[in-house]
């Protein structure tokens, strides 16, 4: 597999280190910095309890001296479950004769984002299975983009459409970024070839290359904002950080910015899969837990995307350790968010989810605990994406400018869709914000406030 080199992985799993060494990592983590593999890779071999605890306290100050207390929220929009690749897993795979297909038409995606824009929602992921066609593909992607962005419920429209969806070429990438894709997210899996071979056994996806390419397509085609991420379950999980740290560090050299997003899906029981009831290498919520913690370390300026496949109660505790977005009440099948929909029934779905709250149930924890959650769009929308992004990112700069946009989303949350319980802890946590913002940002918010008490949204600098 291109850009992963398994004997040095596998060399660097058996490195032991000190408590002085494990310390001074997190000394240098603190700037900021970067580290590399081999400090990864330490952090990784702790198992004492003390130095875990600093490990978590590390990854949390982190995680506020960049992202502050925000937590950007997402809703997965699945458009199709016809698949032409078999990945064991995966409950839409081909050889899954279980599943139910559905390919929504675009009159179905606009009532889709209707439900999703009327709930609250501004952010969408767009998910969908491969089919055989390439050009099948990316028509539809345009067409399902284009729709989603269309869609007005008085006045309050999708800011961002990222995409998780099948590898492309440099051509159809450059006409996915002319729809206005976001991210463009596709997961390697498993960075271990012999894993991988044997788990995907049908479709283009056989190729483990195929994926890796896709991400340099997307970066040729002027697509900066990438995800990426390994499916947890299927290798070791110390293998896997360390490969997409090295695929990381590949991205680095060659386009001058690593990944805008990384995501750690753990694996689910799927429909028709036996192999995800009984994944080879399950990984435990302590494990998990140092996972998040160790990449938040190792790449601070990177965003960490936690899905609904985990449970309420961790996800709360991952938020503290370096997740920086969240989705939110997520259907896994097409259709999925209409009332009582008919496609919820399991054959359809792609997997179980462990988080079923509502939006608002999800804001309201978020906002208990001191978080803001934010439903911002601005930096892809001003164009700080890609490098730009980085440059205000990686010195912690990013944050300030963020607080004025994310309380902005808040307030036209709260005003908008927000239960009367929601609302006040809002704006109990805004008032908490006022205070500590500095006169110029105040008054930039309090100008952009006055106006949305006057019915003006979506403004953000
Ligand atoms: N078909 C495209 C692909 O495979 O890249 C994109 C959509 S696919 C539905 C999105 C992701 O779902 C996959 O990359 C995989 O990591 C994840 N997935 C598949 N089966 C899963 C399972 N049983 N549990 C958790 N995540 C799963
Ligand atoms: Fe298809 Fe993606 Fe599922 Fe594989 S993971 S079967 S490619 S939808």
């Amino acid at each position: 597999m291109k850009h992963v080199d398994e004997v040095k992985i596998n060399s660097l799993l058996k490195i032991e280190a000190t408590k002085e060494e494990i310390c001074s990592i997190l000394k240098k983590t603190k700037q900021l910095k970067r580290l590399s593999l081999e400090e990864s890779a330490k952090l990784l071999s702790v198992t004492d309890s003390t130095l875990l605890e600093k490990i978590y306290e590390t990854a949390f100050y982190i995680k506020n001296a960049i992202y502050g207390k925000r937590v950007v929220i997402f809703v997965p929009l699945y458009i199709s479950n016809f698949c032409a690749n078999s990945c064991l897993y995966c409950g839409f795979a081909a050889n899954n004769k279980l599943s139910v297909r559905k390919k929504l038409t675009i009159a179905e995606i606009k009532k889709q984002t209707e439900i999703l824009l009327k709930r609250g929602h501004k952010r969408i992921l767009m998910v969908a299975g491969e089919m055989a066609s390439s050009k099948e593909n990316i028509d539809y992607y345009i067409d399902a983009i284009k729709a989603i962005y269309s869609v007005d419920y008085k006045g309050n429209k999708i800011k961002r459409v990222n995409a998780n969806v099948a590898p492309m070429s440099v051509g159809d990438f450059k006409r996915l970024k002319e729809a206005g894709i976001g991210t463009y997210q596709i997961f390697q899996e498993t960075y271990h070839e012999e894993t991988y071979r044997k788990l995907h056994i049908a479709g283009r996806k056989i190729d483990p290359n195929n994926r890796l390419d896709a991400i340099d397509n997307a970066f040729k085609a002027g697509i900066d904002d990438v995800g990426i991420g390994p499916l947890l379950g299927l290798y070791d999980h110390r293998f896997e950080v360390l490969a997409m740290l090295m695929h990381i560090e590949y991205l680095e050299k060659t386009y001058g910015i690593g990944p805008h997003t990384i995501s750690v899906p753990r694996i689910e029981p799927a429909p028709g899969s036996a192999y995800a009831s009984n994944p080879e290498y399950l990984i435990t919520d302590e494990e998990f837990k140092k996972l998040v913690a160790i990449l938040r370390l190792s790449v601070p300026y990177t965003g960490i995307i936690m899905s609904t496949r985990e449970t309420s109660r961790l996800r709360d505790i991952l938020v503290n350790l370096g997740v920086s977005q969240i989705s939110a009440e997520s259907k896994v099948t097409p259709g999925g968010y209409e009332e009582n929909s008919v496609h919820n029934n399991k054959l359809e779905r792609q997997f179980s989810i462990n988080d079923q709250r509502s939006l608002d149930e999800i804001a309201y924890s978020l906002l208990s605990q001191g978080f803001l959650p934010s439903f911002c769009a601005a930096c892809y929308r001003k164009k700080r994406t890609g490098q730009h992004f980085m440059d205000l990112a990686k010195p912690g700069e990013i944050k300030n400018m963020c607080d004025i946009n994310a309380l902005v989303t808040l307030k036209e949350y709260l005003e908008d869709f927000a239960k009367p319980e929601v609302k006040k802890l809002g704006y109990k946590l805004i008032e908490e914000y006022k205070i500590r913002l500095d006169g110029s940002s105040l008054n930039i918010l309090e100008k952009f406030f006055k106006n949305i008490d006057n019915g003006i949204r979506d403004e953000y600098i």
